[in-house]
């Protein structure tokens, strides 16, 4: 028999409401309906957050051809994807600069010239500029690999689950490095170091998923295109927090 939707109004039958999707079954508030919510939010976690990561880490090529075609309900959505790993690093990041006190201060700052200052600026806010670096590889990607089978936001979507990843794989190293062996993950060296890394994902994704489509010249493309990221990542990084100083500074 048909019931009333308590979200939308809507008179309908079965299990979910046509018109919203509430679930039929609403009940008052209860310690066992927290509960049931706790407990699907772990499980849909493992199946829907955890899963997008181990995806993109380990088969970004076959995931990526998946989400395109319409396979969506087993990812975790892009954007949210990329602000949680995003989230998580950050919080993480700073737990370790203030446990260890590596913060460079303030007074510090205007002591220094304007390279220095630049590079502290880049490294207090490096997701902020990591954004137009995306923006960038996802332009490069589109040009150089995927005209004509896959359209701009196409590529600019599967950027975004890329950098959620990288972020992840940031998460894992700043632990290891930072918890483990205690090293100044501000420090130069490992600014380098996950440069590398990021190259080295990026290349890996690039691969799997264009290495599927059977485009001409695969390897001059791929490797043309690894090396703009490169180059135009730390242009952007080096001197994007140049110019934010020269006009805001
Ligand atoms: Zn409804």
């Amino acid at each position: 028999m048909p019931v009333t939707c308590l979200n939308c109004g809507n008179r309908f039958e079965g299990k979910y409401c046509s018109n919203c999707g509430q679930k039929a079954s609403v009940q008052r508030l209860s310690a066992s309906i927290l509960f049931e919510e706790t407990l699907h939010f772990l499980t849909h976690m493992e199946s829907g957050f955890l899963h997008t990561t181990r995806s993109f880490l380990l088969k970004p090529g076959i995931s990526s051809l998946n989400y395109i075609a319409g396979k969506r309900k087993e990812f975790q959505k892009p954007v949210s994807y990329f602000l949680i790993w995003t989230g998580l690093y950050i919080l993480l990041h700073n737990t370790i600069i203030n446990h260890y006190h590596y913060q460079l201060t303030r007074e510090l700052v205007t002591d220094l010239n304007i390279r220095e200052q630049s590079n502290i600026l880049f490294r207090q806010h490096f997701t902020i500029f990591l954004l137009p670096v995306i923006a960038l590889s996802s332009v490069l990607l589109y040009v150089i690999m995927a005209k004509p089978l896959y359209n701009y936001i196409e590529i600019l979507t599967l950027s975004l689950y890329g950098a959620g990843t990288y972020f992840m794989i940031s998460f894992i190293s700043d632990v290891v490095l930072g918890f483990i062996f205690k090293i100044n993950i501000l420090s130069v060296n490992v600014f380098l170091w996950q440069g590398i890394l990021s190259s080295i994902y990026n290349f890996w994704y690039s691969f799997d998923f264009f290495n599927r489509t059977h485009i001409r010249f695969f390897w001059i493309r791929l490797l043309l295109v690894s090396a703009l990221i490169a180059i135009g990542g730390w242009i952007i990084m080096l001197y994007l927090p140049l110019a934010w100083l020269y006009f805001f500074g």
